[in-house]
């Protein structure tokens, strides 16, 4: 049977004349590589299945969430008995002080934690709160790390901004943004230089500490370090935004990987367990700052929700349950990563491979990746004949260049070897199409 979207060509259609271009979060609408989305039926396990029919295995997992596989038994079942006990109350349950207790065993860095709805949430509040505990307004972000859709954080900001090149969005106030301080990742003397021109004024750095919103970029040895170094220097706010790289890069995420305590840590994604919760917390003293055991204001109607946290514990369970799923994970990162490095080259193609725990990118340039801009030095015409070529042969990757890949614990041998195979055809088309 030959490919088809057709009948999500027409769902796709009708969805663009009642939602902003069929979508409600960008990069799904496929904008950057052109084509159709495929409108997803359902999902389990590895696979993802659309509404023509299609079956892919899926390496986007909603963008990092979906660690443990679509449909997973133990969540489906710990979200119908929850749903069963009512689905939001508005008062406090047991079940949030068991996820925060659980989270904060795997971070010992984070001595206190407040759940939030979004990645956006909890960036969004590990600001005000660090604003609020310095007494200082300015931030420094990294260009190209993204850390959700407020005003303070949207600028130069990593893969939707980056696949539609409007780094900064109309609507963001020039006097919101002249808070924000923008340096390069990896590039500690641009930090050092933002620090002597207004260290007394910022309140916070924020950093993806591996960066998987421009692709996924590694830090150079000891960077995070001279980070840290630099804000203690001044009395500034570490703030690790690891809504994608807790659980993700490693189980303690990557302040366990690089030996790093940041003042405050953000979090999401695989925390809910595909439902939408994330979180920030860290220092006690400055997380009692938070309302109502302090000043800075900060609320939720449906923040802690119970099916949220029921899908967050059950999930954490998991995670915990043994040792083995994180190296299963790695090594199957590595059996892909390493896959695909021996099909590429074996057609000429010199591509930069990175990976860290479940997380993986392949960026189309025959240079060194290791910030915003080099990032951009990619060939984004050969990652989209290689995207569609993939897809087509039933293997869902995130429709950009500057995504990161997901592997999941339900991926199987035979999965990874399909996708090899399949990316020996998609390179050769590459060739074909781009030459090398
Ligand atoms: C996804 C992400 C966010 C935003 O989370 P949302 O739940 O989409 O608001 C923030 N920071 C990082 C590092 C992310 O990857």
């Amino acid at each position: 049977m030959a490919f088809s979207l057709d009948r999500s060509q027409s769902a796709f259609a009708e969805a663009k004349q009642y939602i902003p271009g069929g979508v409600n979060s960008p990069v799904r609408s496929f904008r950057s590589v052109g084509g159709t989305p495929p409108f997803i039926e359902k999902a389990t396990g590895s696979k993802i299945y659309d509404i023509d029919g299609n079956a892919y295995i899926d390496y986007v997992g909603s963008y990092g969430p979906m660690i443990l596989g679509h449909a997973h038994p133990a969540i489906v079942t710990a979200l119908c008995e929850a749903a069963q006990r009512g689905t939001s109350y508005g008062a406090p349950t047991i079940q949030e002080t068991e996820l925060a207790k659980m989270v904060m065993k795997v971070l010992p860095s984070i001595e206190m934690l407040r759940m939030v709805n979004s990645g956006t949430e909890a960036t969004m509040s590990a600001l005000r709160l660090a604003r609020a505990f310095t007494g200082r307004d300015k931030i420094v972000k990294f260009e190209g790390c993204y850390h959700g859709h407020h005003d303070s954080l949207l600028v130069k900001a990593g893969s939707g901004a980056t696949t539609f090149g409007v780094p900064d969005s109309p609507g963001v106030p020039q006097s919101v943004a002249q808070n924000t301080i923008t340096v390069p990742y990896n590039n500690i003397e641009e930090l050092e230089a933002a620090f002597k021109a207004s260290g007394e004024e910022i309140a916070a750095v924020i950093i993806e500490p591996t960066p998987g919103n421009m692709g996924l970029i590694l830090p150079k040895e000891g960077y995070l370090q001279q980070v840290q170094a630099v804000c203690q220097k001044h009395g500034a706010l570490l703030i690790f935004d690891e809504v994608m790289s807790g659980f993700r890069s490693a189980y303690g995420g990557s302040q366990a990987v690089y030996g790093i305590k940041p003042d405050l840590t953000c979090l999401g994604k695989v925390i809910g367990g595909g439902l939408p919760v994330a979180a920030y917390g860290g220092r006690r003293d400055i997380m009692e700052q938070v309302s109502p055991a302090g000043p800075m204001y900060q609320a939720g109607t449906l923040s802690g929700n119970p099916l949220a946290m029921a899908a967050g514990i059950a999930t954490m369970k998991l995670l915990g349950s043994s040792n083995n799923f994180f190296v299963k994970l790695n090594d199957n990162t590595i059996a892909l990563t390493e896959g695909l490095r021996t099909q590429a080259e074996r057609v000429g193609l010199n591509l930069q491979f990175h990976r860290i725990g479940s997380m993986f990118s392949m960026f189309f340039s025959n240079e060194p990746v290791y910030d915003y801009q080099s990032a951009c030095k990619s060939n984004v015409k050969a990652f989209n004949v290689y995207f569609h070529s993939m897809l087509e042969q039933g293997i869902y990757l995130a429709p950009s260049q500057f995504e990161t890949g997901f592997m999941s614990a339900a991926h199987s041998d035979a999965d990874i070897a399909i996708t090899i195979k399949a990316s020996a055809k998609a390179f050769q088309k590459v060739v074909e199409v781009c030459g090398k």
